[in-house]
């Protein structure tokens, strides 16, 4: 595997955002989030496994997965959360893989919402960056972003890793609490740190 980075943040630090300038600096993005949606889309790979162990009940009539009936059961069945998870998570690891092979760029840049809860991502990457901001930041924008209110926002930022045990498990920092211009510099500076450790950096097995 190529020299890689793990990008992770709470929601609303700041994750696409940062993602979208290492982009443009020459990076290659490989986003979680995405693949995972799109094994759940019409016709993604995840959704015979899905309907075959849960039920018709639980796909669209479009084949999309129903997430929202989904969220609720998860929510209330610990143990239906680790069938998703075990129909799920190969198949990330598969396709985040594949996508990791047909990357170009100078480095990868995996972005892992869920990093530091996962355990095996931290492994599987040369650097771990945490984006931060202030918890009251975070609300803000998700707020402003999805229109939820504040109590929503909480309940998912408590459900996710603190901001210190984040913050613990970091190489690299990104502060995002001011101005573009602001988090442009840092990238700035990370991109020149990540471009010279690809090029004398032992690959990662994968
Ligand atoms: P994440 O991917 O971590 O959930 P995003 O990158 O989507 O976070 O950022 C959350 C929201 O806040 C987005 O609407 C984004 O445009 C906005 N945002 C992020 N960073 C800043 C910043 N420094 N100043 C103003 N708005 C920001």
């Amino acid at each position: 595997m190529r020299f890689s980075v793990g990008l992770t943040g709470g929601i609303g630090s700041g994750k696409s955002t940062v993602a979208d300038l290492f982009a443009a600096r020459g990076a290659a993005i490989i986003d979680t989030d995405l693949i995972a949606h799109q094994l759940t889309a019409p016709g993604g790979a995840a959704m015979t496994a899905i309907r075959a162990q849960f039920g018709a009940d639980f796909v669209q009539p479009n084949g999309a997965m129903d997430r929202a009936r989904m969220r609720e059961l998860v929510f209330a069945d610990p143990a239906a959360k680790g069938r998703l998870e075990a129909i799920l998570h190969p198949l990330i690891r598969s396709e985040t893989e594949a996508a990791a092979q047909a990357a170009g760029g100078a480095y990868l840049v995996f972005v892992v919402p869920l990093l530091v809860e996962s355990g095996s991502w931290k492994q599987r990457v040369n650097r771990v960056l945490v984006v931060d901001c202030p918890e009251e930041t975070q609300v803000q924008r998700v707020r402003q972003r999805n229109a939820l209110a504040e109590d929503q926002v909480r309940a998912i930022m408590a459900s996710q890793a603190s901001r210190a045990n984040r913050l613990a498990a970091a190489d690299d920092v990104v502060v995002n609490d001011s101005d573009l211009s602001n988090l442009e510099a840092q990238v700035d500076r990370l991109h020149a740190l990540y471009a010279s450790l690809a090029q004398t950096s032992v690959p990662k097995a994968s």
